[in-house]
This record gives structure tokens, sequence and C-alpha cells, in this order.
């Protein structure tokens, strides 16, 4: 079985943008702002979104279950109060468990949280119980920087994100580490400020020592990590300077990074570079990165032709990436497939 563990509902039918900017219009217009129920998206209407587009792509490039969250830059948590989040959040998700509900076969939800710039995180709880306990998601995205590019958030490793820490225990599922829009024009979106906060969330963990206070938490690092793949020997002596355990033991056994890396130099490096426990497969389509590579005639986001065509890896490594180290990162995905027989 190939489990993409990185994937976004990136083509919502158009309805949900226009409540959206609906409900971005209500926050100086309160008269412009619309009801929930003013939403309304029928099944027709998704199944149709998702069997055009990423179900189609998953059965022409050969993987079978994508752990499947809401749109990541649509998150946009700086934008509004909590209460806008809020409804937003519940809104995202409800649509990807009703995906969910409709391919039981190909895709398993993960919740986006209703985060919002200076608002305590336990805030997030109720959408996060109500996510696990039913809609039956198995992981959390949690953006380390809400106000979207400006990082006013204390860092990952804070007693400030521990109340999610401890309900991500609880239930036992891992968070990817995921922000959202920059608003802030320094930053690109995905080609910047996706890439900051995956290297610098890696940072923020070799620099304290969470997993001290939580040896079972457990964090993906999309886009392959950010740079730590690639400057490991950096982070390696860093570690060595603030007197840290080797990464081995600080940050491996907790810290996992995903495939989401456009080209085969980068996926050779990260496989070489960092152990198979710790690599999980994902292609994140159809997201940033659309186009077709005119060095090889195939899209940037195939990502499994990178894996299928690694000479480094043997069978039971790919495996590994593919299947097994997915079920053992989230238990609760590895527990449904279990209860279906897989
Ligand atoms: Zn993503």
């Amino acid at each position: 079985m190939i489990i993409d563990i990185h994937g976004h509902y990136t083509t919502a039918p158009k309805a949900l943008e226009a409540w959206r900017n609906q409900q971005i219009a209500g926050i100086k217009d309160p008269s412009a702002k619309p009801r929930v129920a003013d939403l309304k998206i029928s099944d027709d209407e998704l199944r149709e979104t998702i069997e055009s587009n990423q179900l189609r792509l998953m059965k022409q490039r050969g993987s079978d279950l994508t752990l499947f969250s809401p749109r990541a830059s649509f998150m946009a948590h700086h934008i509004g109060d909590f209460e806008v989040s809020a409804t937003w959040a519940a809104i995202c998700n409800e649509l990807c468990y009703r995906v969910s509900q409709l391919f039981p076969d190909h895709f398993i939800p993960a919740a986006m949280l209703p985060q919002s710039p200076g608002v305590a995180p336990e805030t997030c709880i109720p959408e996060l119980v109500k996510c696990v306990e039913q809609y039956g998601n198995v992981a959390i995205n949690l953006n380390p920087d809400p106000s979207g590019g400006h990082w006013t958030s204390p860092p990952l490793t804070d007693r400030h994100w521990y109340p999610i820490y401890e309900k991500m225990v609880e239930y036992d599922i891992p968070a990817m580490v995921h922000v959202s829009t920059s608003c802030n024009a320094c930053f690109h979106t995905t080609g910047a400020h996706y890439i900051n906060a995956d290297t610098t969330a890696f940072m923020q963990l070799l620099q304290g020592d969470l997993f001290k206070d939580f040896p079972e938490l457990k964090f993906v690092i999309p886009h392959g990590g950010g740079a730590a793949p690639y400057h490991w020997g950096r982070y390696r002596g860093l570690a060595q300077e603030l007197k840290k355990p080797l990464l081995s033991e600080h940050l491996l056994n907790n810290v996992f990074f995903d495939t989401c890396v456009y080209h085969q130099p980068g996926i050779d490096v990260l496989t070489k570079v960092i152990p198979v426990k710790n690599i999980l497969f994902a292609s994140e389509m159809i997201g940033a990165v659309r186009g077709i590579d005119p060095e090889t005639g195939f899209n940037y986001d195939d990502t499994k032709r990178y894996i299928e065509a690694s000479t480094q890896l043997t069978a039971d490594e790919k495996h590994a990436i593919y299947e097994g180290n997915a079920r053992r990162v989230y238990p609760r995905l590895d527990a449904q497939l279990k209860a279906k027989g897989l």
C-alpha cells in the first residue's frame, strides 16, 4: 500500500472560496457576514472535485491512500479573530471529513486548527477533539506562526503550546508543522515561508528539550524538512555546540520528514542523510508546484517517481517509506486500516 501523508483539499468547490471572501468582508462590515448555513456544497460536487483531480492522479501515479487536510494556504490564521478562525476551521474540516466518507478507501482526514495570533492554543482543543472523536482524523496540522510571516508566537518548545501537545499525546496523533499564507511581502508563501518554517521548526526543536517533557510527541516536518537535511552537518555541529545529545537521540525518535521534494537529487540527499525510519512518503499534490518538469517530462510533484528511481533504497526501505513508517507514526491510521483488514 502506498500512503501519501500530505494532501490538501486544494480543489474544493468555488463556493467555499466565495463564502470565505464573504466572511472576510464581514470582519469590517458585520452586515456582510455570512451564516454557516449559507454555504451549500452537495456530495456530487465534492465527488466531482476529487474524482477529476486528486483521485485521478492517485490512480495514474499509483498511490492508494491520502491523508487529507484543508488547503494550507487558505487556513490564513492571521485573518480576523478566534471566532473567524473557529468558524472557518470547522467548515474546512467538515469538508475533508465528508470527502473521507465519500471515498473511505482513499482519503483519511487530518485537521486544521482554529489558531489565531495572540490567542492561547488551548482554544483549539474543542475542534481537535471533535475532529478526532467524531470525524476520525488521525493527525493535525499545527501552524507555528499564525501571524502569517511575522513570527509573533513563542517557539514550539515553549509551554505556550503544551496544551496542544498534551492532547496529541493523549490521542496518539502526530502534528504536521505547517504554516499558511504569508502576509509578509518578504516571504513568498510556498517558496520562502513554507520552507523557512520547516527549517525554523527543526531548529527550535534542536535548541530546546521538548521531547524530555513529551517523549511520545511526534512532529512531521513537511517539504522534505526544509533546509535541515541539506545542512545536516550544520545542525549536528550546532547540537554539539549547544551540548545537546546526538540528533539521532535528541530529535529522531520524534521528528519525521516527508518526501515533498520535487527533484531526484533532493530526494537522494534526503534518503542518504536522514534515516529511512524518519522518512514518510508524500506528494502534496495538487499543491504549490503543479507544472511539468521539462527535464523529465513528468510533474514535479509526482514524487513516487523519485523514490522508485532511487538507487540507494532497498525494496524494504521503499516499503517503509511508502507504508510502514506511516503506520508507526500515525497509530490511528494504522488502527483504521487494521479495522478494514488492511
Ligand atoms: Zn502542505
